[in-house]
């Protein structure tokens, strides 16, 4: 990671942070596990890394926080690398308009979800990479291990133990869409590898230079090819319409950026072509979406202008 002393984006995010540092109402951290509970909403960090690995960072940046389903792009990409195109017979690319970890859309569109970054949608994505790697989570932690270049990024045992016991409902949409065979692995091995690929813990500077691949078009940190440019194409445009669950048209409309949230608080976005971004602060909104995470976006688009739009 190069991290540059002085440059355009270092004002803007210190202006952001000041903004949100003065901004009432930050949500609440998600209260499903305790280790996610005990957050501090007030907490807030942003990092915005180039194409080339230069990082810009503000506040808690450099914190890890449990990156929960930020994950589930990460696995979306390194699937469809290995089966491509087949993986689509399997979860749509539709926003659901639902929350997150519902089950009403399943029963009548036959247990195919609406989308790999709904709970049901990502588990059929860990479900078909664990088929082809074996080990969906570590081939997940390998990769952004190797595109953060932090070898010390890990899965929290605590979180994922917490996941597990507080699991019903992704067991039972797991047991759900195994029931119309769209379920490979015996259930109790797919949610191992979910909830443990829910608990890596990462900092806004990890995340930032994980996702650049979607930014450099399917381009690695090492150079090499992860995704054609159109399936990078392909993963942001699904980021754009599902990657903040119900609330993908707001964000759209606000951020105007591919963006991925998950209820630990961070939400990582894309500038094709230019940047990646990650902000991190665990309050909130109803639909489990950061508050300040959120308006920290927004003003990065309207301060820069930088949008797909
Ligand atoms: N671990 C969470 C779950 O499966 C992840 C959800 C999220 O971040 N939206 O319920």
């Amino acid at each position: 990671m190069t991290t540059a002393s002085s440059h355009s984006f270092e004002p803007v995010l210190a202006r952001i942070a000041e903004e949100i540092e003065r901004t009432p109402g930050r949500g609440r951290p998600a209260d499903y596990i305790p280790a996610l509970a005990a957050c501090d909403p007030r907490r807030f960090g942003m990092a915005v890394a180039e194409l080339d690995g230069t990082v810009y960072g503000v506040g808690d940046w450099r914190e890890p926080f449990s990156t929960q389903s930020i994950t589930k792009v990460f696995t979306l990409a390194l699937d469809l690398a290995r089966e491509g195109d087949a993986l689509w017979e399997h979860v749509g690319r539709e926003p659901s308009g639902n929350p997150f970890n519902s089950l009403v859309q399943l029963e009548y569109e036959n247990g195919i979800p609406r989308n790999p970054f709904i709970n049901a949608g990502a588990l059929v994505v860990t479900d078909r990479l664990q088929t082809r790697s074996s080990d969906a989570s570590g081939e997940l932690l390998a990769f952004l291990r190797a595109e953060s270049g932090n070898p010390a990024l890990d899965f929290d045992q605590d979180v994922a133990a917490s996941e597990s016991a507080h699991g019903d409902r992704n067991a039972a949409l797991a047991h759900f869409m195994a029931s119309y065979g769209n379920i490979d692995n015996p259930v109790p091995v797919l949610l191992d590898q979910y909830f443990r690929q829910c608990s890596v813990m990462a900092s806004c500077a990890d995340l930032a230079l994980a996702i650049g691949f979607l930014a450099r078009h399917g381009i690695r940190a090492d150079g090499d090819r992860l995704l054609s440019q159109s399936q990078a194409k392909q993963v942001n445009a699904v980021m754009l319409t599902c990657g903040t669950y119900d609330a993908a048209g707001d964000f759209a409309y606000r951020v105007g950026l591919p963006g991925k949230s998950g209820v630990g608080g961070g939400i990582i976005a894309v500038v094709p072509g230019r940047c990646t971004l990650c902000v991190w602060s665990p309050g909130l909104d109803e639909r489990g979406n950061s508050v300040a995470g959120v308006a920290a976006l927004d003003r990065f688009t309207t301060l820069t202008g930088l949008s797909v739009f």
